[in-house]
């Protein structure tokens, strides 16, 4: 047939589907036409393959089909057909399994490049190409009966920050799946010494979540290439509803990811742990590249006023959570992973990009399907965004985000110094005037009469309407370790003193009301040679190094003893704001570095009638007056005995002397 025939041809053809003239320019972004279905992507039977993709502004897709994950040529090239709301549709009969496929799209006579769709389930290695598989056949044995832990509460929760592969790369780990996911699913691993590691030293701490860096499928490793054991955080988004493959034994094969993911949920749950995943829907690895912007160029995406991508995830561009189709990718993809993997939670990247509707949409899409898992952000951006101040999800409009956390900077800076001044000290390693930011810490970053807000560090009212809006710590991946922290800010002192602070920083933390929040090792005494930001350091800065769990033993022990405090005494859990103000007072001291409150009343149920509990961060001793009575000792400085460490009986005029750098908690029945 003659070429402008054949033109003229298709140009009839194409004529036939509907909104065709629709389909070239739009006068905005917001303008392209929105598609309510939730069958995008692949819908695979062993009878017909059926794919439908959201690209508005193309002219024509295509779909090829491979053998291979990479290389080679199409087996099949399938043009796609448009139909309403801007979707082309194709439908393959016969059982493709095995194919791996791409798309490609033509927008204003210009031909993408070839990427898998956003909603890929799976996909070859390096996430080049889809992967037709059948998903019911990734589910390991008995996950039909698999069942997250009980969660009474979210101020229940202990949460553990982990990188998939710091956990076993050291040869010390004993874990035989180095690296992977299966790493966190080996039971009665030890280090030389004896003592637990991996999954069962973490049942062992005791803590009820493990938060796990970014585990969907990112950019930076190259999956083909596992012997150069590259590290890397994983903030580089490439397919978001697909796992990592460099975490799995065959990248290649898309299925087994998937399984092997689902094997380390399965394997989380029976030991009575949650899981959380780190999400970064807030930018692409890729600009230009990403497969969002092949298909839809510009469309996910916010720009500047010049017109190009604007960066407000300082990665080179920042998603447009506010446009219909960003927001519906978003939530329907944090529900793919609750129903397909049966996660528990969230944690969002720079949440401060995303606007309030999309984070509320979030989590009352995962909170219809069970109200206990838990939603929760970094409640700011990496750089200015075109959103409205208003719209974001930023910390301070926590109170706005419903069932929803975010981070408290406040406690971390105020207890261990500002992490943007390495050498700063905070509250615990002996700085003063930081007293109202732990205050405020320790209320949660709720409404508390007797915090003075306008000496609060960063913010200057409360920002959380419910204890179980903030995250409390002092340490995460980011910045320096804790310990690292401490060596560099307090120099001159000895070992013994920086573990007195490093003890005290998360005695706060795990005393104080909200949600604690460990950076994993921290209870070890982590350190990574003091390497500020080891997002793609090697193995050797971020593994955890399970021979410290022998030398600073004792620290672990009390981490231990500390966590099972917190567990054992739900006055320090209290769920409501109401709660902490009716039950919570702050001590009035006159000095400096001496931080104190009284729980009164059996708080929240406790067994314990009336609890107080201070902190000294001066590194001297310092006496306190707290109320008259037959006070029993459950901790003081490393030790914790909840039966009583010794019993101590206050009258008129006594005061209590705090060790340097500790804490104390005493409790009347
Ligand atoms: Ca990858």
């Amino acid at each position: 047939m003659h070429s402008k025939l054949l033109l003229l041809f298709i140009l009839l053809l194409s004529s036939c589907s509907p909104k065709f003239t629709d389909m070239i320019e739009y006068p905005s972004f917001e303008d392209y036409p929105v598609y309510e279905g939730n069958d995008l992507g692949l819908q695979y039977t062993p009878k017909a393959a059926t794919f439908k993709i959201w690209a508005p502004s193309a002219t024509q897709v295509l779909l090829r089909l491979y053998e291979q994950s990479v290389g080679g040529t199409a087996e099949k090239k399938v043009r796609l057909i448009r139909i309403a709301n801007g979707v082309w549709t194709t439908t393959l009969k016969g059982d493709q399994q095995g194919k791996y496929y791409t798309f490609q799209t033509e927008v204003n006579g210009k031909w993408g490049q070839e990427v898998p769709d956003p909603y890929v389930k799976a996909v070859g290695v390096n996430g080049k190409r889809g992967h037709i598989i059948d998903l019911t056949a990734t589910n390991p044995k008995g996950w039909e009966t698999d069942k997250r832990p009980s969660l009474k509460s979210f101020t229940d929760i202990i949460v553990y920050e982990l990188h998939t592969r710091d956990l076993s790369m050291h040869d010390n780990s004993g874990i035989k799946n180095k690296g992977k996911f299966l790493g966190l699913t080996e039971q009665n691993t030890k280090n030389q010494a004896g003592l637990s590691t991996g999954l069962d030293h973490i049942k062992e701490l005791g803590v009820t979540h493990i938060h796990l860096l970014p585990s969907y499928d990112f950019m930076s490793v190259d999956e083909s290439r596992p012997e150069d054991n590259e590290f890397n955080w994983g903030y580089d988004p490439q397919n978001y509803n697909v796992p990592e493959g460099s975490y799995s034994t065959n990248p290649d094969d898309g299925g087994v990811r998937i399984k092997e993911f689902k094997q380390m949920v399965q394997a989380l749950h029976k030991k009575g742990l949650r899981v959380i995943l780190d999400v970064v829907y807030n930018h692409t690895g890729e600009t230009e590249g990403s497969n969002f912007n092949q298909l839809v160029p510009g469309y996910y995406y916010r720009q500047n006023k010049e017109g190009g991508f604007s960066d407000a995830s300082a990665c080179g561009n920042e998603t447009a959570s506010d446009r219909a189709m960003m927001r519906k990718f978003i939530v329907e993809s944090v529900k793919y992973w609750v129903e397909e993997y049966h996660l528990d939670g969230f944690r969002f990247d720079l949440m401060g990009i995303h606007d309030i509707e999309t984070m509320n949409q979030v989590a009352a899409a995962v909170q219809e399907i069970d109200p206990s898992i838990f939603v929760y952000g970094e409640g700011w951006t990496g750089g200015d965004s075109p959103l409205v101040e208003e719209k974001r999800a930023l910390k301070k409009y926590t109170y706005k985000l419903k069932g929803i956390a975010a981070f408290s900077d406040d406690m971390r800076d105020g207890v261990k110094g500002n992490v943007f001044g390495p050498m700063e000290t905070g509250f615990a390693s002996g700085k003063q005037e930081v007293e109202e930011s732990v205050k405020f810490g320790i209320v949660a970053a709720t409404k508390h009469s007797q915090v003075n807000y306008e000496k609060v560090n960063y913010s200057n009212e409360s920002w959380a309407a419910e204890p179980s809006q903030c995250i409390n710590y002092v340490s995460c991946h980011d910045n320096h370790t804790l310990w690292d922290r401490l060596i560099n800010s307090q120099p001159d002192i000895t070992e013994e003193e920086r573990i007195k602070m490093h003890l005290l920083a998360n005695t706060i933390v795990l005393t104080a009301q909200g949600v604690p929040f460990l950076h994993a090792g921290v209870e070890m005494l982590r350190t990574k040679d003091g390497e500020e930001n080891s997002y793609k350091s090697p193995d050797s800065i971020n593994r955890l190094d399970w021979s410290r769990k022998t030398k600073y033993k004792a620290v672990f022990d009390y981490y231990q003893a500390l966590i099972q405090l917190r567990k054992n005494h739900p006055a320090f859990r209290m769920p409501t704001n109401k709660e902490i103000q009716e039950h919570l007072t702050f001590l009035d001291f006159e000095s400096g570095g001496l931080v104190g409150y009284i729980i009164e009343g059996n708080a929240n149920g406790d067994a314990w009638k009336d609890i107080v509990v201070l902190f000294n961060g001066k590194q001297e001793v310092q006496t306190a007056i707290i109320p008259k009575g037959n006070w029993t000792i459950a901790l003081k400085g490393n030790q914790i005995k909840e039966t009583g460490l010794g019993k101590i009986t206050i009258e008129q005029g006594d005061v209590l002397e705090i060790p340097a750098s500790a804490a104390m908690i005493l409790y009347k029945i």
